[in-house]
């Protein structure tokens, strides 16, 4: 847990937040200003800055990730998705804990 994280401070259940989903390794909630009408935010239990960060010790932690996102459209039957991973500011990163967002719900052309 890395003090002054927003999503640690979720993780650590010390903020609310909307849960759709957690196991050992990873917490899914709902995105505060959602972008589309199924938005997701994929967490890793597992505080690291972005993709950037990962070493090839954390091989199973970014498995996982993909795995929740397949485990995600299979259980609510959603037929199709998009998993984006914002890293860094210039790309539009504004929270500094690893993340992928889950979308879907609606056609995205761009
Ligand atoms: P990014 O800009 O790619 O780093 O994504 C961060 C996402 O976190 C944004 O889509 C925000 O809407 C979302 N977000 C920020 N604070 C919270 C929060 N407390 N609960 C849920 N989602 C949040």
């Amino acid at each position: 847990m890395v003090e002054h994280c927003i999503f640690c401070k979720i993780i650590a259940k010390t903020l609310p937040t909307q849960i759709i989903e957690e196991n050992d390794s990873i917490l899914v909630i709902k995105d505060i200003a959602p972008k589309a009408p199924i938005h997701y935010l994929i967490l890793p239990k597992i505080h690291r800055p972005n993709l950037a960060a990962l070493t090839p010790e954390d091989a199973q932690h970014a498995a996982e990730i993909l795995f929740m996102a397949q485990a995600l459209a299979k259980k609510q039957n959603i037929p199709a998705f998009r998993l984006v991973s914002n890293n860094g500011e210039q790309v539009g990163q504004s929270v500094f804990h690893i993340h992928f967002h889950f979308l879907a719900g609606k056609v995205l052309d761009f």
